[in-house]
């Protein structure tokens, strides 16, 4: 019976696997039978939300009768005042996903293609491949995006291509030059989609905003989210920013009132109130020196990363160190569907939570 619905599927839904989240804690506490559990697996906020924004949700919850505003004229207003852009150059996603979905949409044809890089964030091949599109993957370079790969990849049926600036799961990142020029150098009917989900974690001075660039090139969207370093990842909202021009296209897909209104309510309050973010900046620093200090004294190698997350190389198929994480209450994240059957990826949490995660890993390494 299922394998007859799933014939139904296109060919390209066909060849999909469903994305695979991190395990959620209650999950883990359930099958292995403890209790105090933590979570490093999913690149989120260890600081929880913003304060501010959460008294904002509470008090949009009284409308919750009331469809959202469907244009999000409020939060837009805030959005285009803090990036120096018009309003019209705004695209509001049910998280930055949405976007890239909108932008496969939108954009791409089944006779298309669609470039990303090997080891890339894995919502890219999903919705290339429900748009029908070939997904052109390129071979990474030092586990990051290889540009010269990607610009000798584009031909006549390239529509778009996902670059991840810094990548998750790696969190190798691109700099602000070699990026322009790789942009400047693309055909007009190639459509670029910078997905800066961790921007504000990026701290390198060479790493672009680029935001900045919206004006230059029309075929330009970025995407940012409030759902990493601004901690409202389980509201889902995010944006795209671009020519008014591709916000119109994009605008035509979006469904009616995908973003919720407890959401617009949460995210224009965050974003207001700076200091949150900047907060979670500063732990990530702290907890990125403690983390690569302890691994270093383990003599395990690990990517550099740009985000607040890191993988870990333990030069075999890590699935026994996951597992004996689990028995200790650590979720981390396996990244074998990446591509990365050696590595595990870790998010940067609190102090003691980065020290939970250490003295399970001594152990493991120990025995
Ligand atoms: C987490 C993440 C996203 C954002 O997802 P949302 O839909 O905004 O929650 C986008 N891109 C990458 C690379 C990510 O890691």
């Amino acid at each position: 019976m299922a394998t007859d619905i799933l014939r139904l599927a296109t060919p390209g839904v066909q060849g999909l696997s469903p994305y695979q989240p991190g395990k959620p804690i209650e999950e883990l506490e359930r099958e292995y039978g403890i209790c105090g559990a933590i979570k490093l697996a999913s690149n989120e906020n260890p600081l929880g939300p913003n304060p501010r924004a959460l008294a904002a949700a509470r008090d949009a919850l009284t409308g919750i009768h009331r469809y959202p505003d469907g244009n999000g004229f409020a939060l837009k207003q805030t959005l285009a005042k803090k990036h120096g852009v018009k309003p019209d150059c705004i695209t509001l996603g049910n998280g930055s996903s949405d976007i890239l979905e909108f932008l496969a949409r939108a954009f791409v044809l089944p006779d298309n293609e669609v470039i990303f890089s090997e080891h890339a964030f894995a919502l890219y091949p999903i919705v290339t491949r429900a748009a029908g599109a070939k997904a052109v993957v390129t071979k990474a370079k030092g586990w990051g995006h290889d540009l010269s790969a990607m610009r000798r990849a584009v031909n006549v049926r390239t529509r778009l291509i996902f670059i991840a600036n810094p990548n998750n799961p790696t969190g190798t990142w691109l700099k602000s030059d070699e990026l322009e020029e790789f942009i400047r150098g693309l055909p007009a009917h190639v459509l670029v989609a910078v997905d800066a989900a961790y921007f504000e974690y990026a701290e390198e001075r060479e790493y672009p905003d680029t935001i900045r660039w919206a004006e230059k090139y029309p075929n330009l969207v970025t995407t940012r989210t409030f759902s990493k370093a601004y901690g409202l990842a389980g509201l889902r909202i995010g944006y795209g920013i671009s020519s008014p021009a591709v916000a119109e296209v994009l605008n035509r897909v979006r469904p009616p009132f995908n973003v919720n209104s407890v959401a617009l309510a949460a995210a224009a309050a965050a974003l207001e109130d700076t200091t949150h973010v900047e907060r979670a900046v500063q732990n990530n620093r702290d907890g990125m020196r403690q983390l690569s200090k302890a691994l270093t004294e383990m003599g395990l190698a690990y990517i550099p990363s740009a985000g607040n997350f890191i993988c870990v190389d333990f030069r075999k198929p890590a699935e026994a160190v996951n597992e004996a994480l689990m028995r200790q209450g650590v979720i981390v994240r396996p990244v074998a569907n990446y591509g990365m059957p050696n590595h595990l990826r870790v998010t940067v949490g609190l102090p003691e939570e980065n020290r939970r995660y250490i003295d399970a890993l001594r152990k493991i390494m120990r025995d």
